[in-house]
């Protein structure tokens, strides 16, 4: 197959990559390096000893859509690229509507052009809002709380009515957990600038004394220890599941979506001391008041990405660990 994969050089697209051209797959990637860097195509070069076209421009640029289209035979097309920053999304609203919805819109039409109406596309458990249940199947009601999730929500609609339109379109709808680790190589990983959001890229920071301590966000909740529970997954595994989907469709038509998480729920504090044992260092925390918008736990049901697509993660949270904090090392 050959496939394009938008947002090839950020976190999750580029571990994907790696897995595709493991798999034998060739790779197209258009990504404007908004929040990722050239040199990951080297990096990646490095880890598969294979080579990868890359277009550095905007999936927003329907002419260099057009170009890629004309030059490759593409099979499938995996969607990652888009804004991701939940707190950045309250405060910037239009610029992530802007970029998330007419990235996506501008990239299905060209496809429609081209007759490639293959597609896995990048959504995440946030379309899930405060789930009344748990684990999380992917039939639950569907709300947001922010205006990042909603543009999820959003394009999840907008591809539900595509795929009802035309019978010929095959797409799946891939909704993570949290993603977190890093390529065993230590060569590409997580690197958010400045102050991360996220748990385990800030507990990396505390551990490699760039930063002085965690806020635990509140240890009132109802779970095990009173702090947040989540369904981490490692990079890589979530990666296999691309390999996998882009498989589905590529072999069958129609609509679908699926969990792409471990099933198994860790609190703040489990995954602190996880964390310390694992890589033998002291992470320093303090507890805070709850975050806004938080939610106590969410973790999936993994039974329906296993039944259809064949997909069960496999790496351990000692594995998680420790090569997110053997990629920091490694380019520290
Ligand atoms: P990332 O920021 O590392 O990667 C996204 C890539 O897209 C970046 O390299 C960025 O430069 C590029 N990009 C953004 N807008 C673009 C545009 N208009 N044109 C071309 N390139 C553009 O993020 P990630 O963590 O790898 O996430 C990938 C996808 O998965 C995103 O759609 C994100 O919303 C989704 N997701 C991520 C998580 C997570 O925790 N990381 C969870 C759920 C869903
Ligand atoms: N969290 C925390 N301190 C931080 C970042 C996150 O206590 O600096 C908690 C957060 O409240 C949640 C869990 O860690 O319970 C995972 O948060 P993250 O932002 O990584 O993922 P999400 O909340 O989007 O699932």
């Amino acid at each position: 197959m050959k496939l394009l994969i938008t947002g090839g050089t950020g976190y999750i697209g580029s571990h994907t990559v790696v897995e595709l051209l493991n798999n034998g797959d060739e790779v197209v990637i258009i990504d404007n390096l908004s929040n990722s860097k050239k040199d990951v195509i080297e990096k990646i070069k490095e880890i598969t000893n294979k080579e990868v076209t890359f277009y550095e421009g905007d999936v927003k640029d329907k002419n260099l859509l057009e170009e890629i289209f004309k030059n490759n035979k593409i099979d499938v097309v995996i969607h990652f690229a888009g804004y991701k920053a939940v707190g950045e999304s309250v405060e910037k609203p239009l610029m992530y509507y802007d970029n998330n919805l007419i990235s996506t819109i501008n990239l299905c039409e060209v496809m429609n052009k081209y007759g490639v109406k293959k597609l896995v596309f990048s959504s995440s458990a946030t379309v899930y809002g405060m789930p009344k249940e748990l684990p999380i199947k992917e039939d639950f009601p569907l709300s947001t709380t922010n205006p990042y999730g909603t543009t999820k929500l959003m394009i999840e609609n907008i591809l539900r009515d595509l795929a009802y339109s035309d019978k010929d379109w095959s797409i799946a709808i891939l909704r993570y957990f949290n993603p977190i680790g890093a390529h065993e190589s230590g060569l590409i990983g997580e690197n958010p600038n400045g102050i991360p959001n996220n748990l385990m890229p800030y507990i990396v920071k505390v551990a490699n004394k760039e930063l002085d301590h965690l806020n635990i966000f509140g240890d009132d909740y109802d779970t095990k220890d009173g702090t947040g529970v989540r369904d981490y997954i490692h990079v890589v595994d979530l990666a296999k599941g691309h390999v996998l989907a882009a498989k589905k469709v590529f072999d069958e038509k129609g609509i679908d979506a699926y969990n792409l998480g471990t099933g198994n729920g860790y609190s703040v504090l489990e995954m602190v001391k996880k964390f310390e044992e694992v890589n033998n260092v002291k992470v320093n925390y303090v507890i805070t008041k709850r975050r806004e918008g938080d939610i106590a736990a969410c973790y999936a049901d993994t039974n329906y990405a296993f039944e259809k697509l064949g997909f069960k993660a496999t790496k351990t949270l000692d594995d998680m660990c420790k090569d997110a904090y053997n990629f920091v090392l490694k380019n520290r």
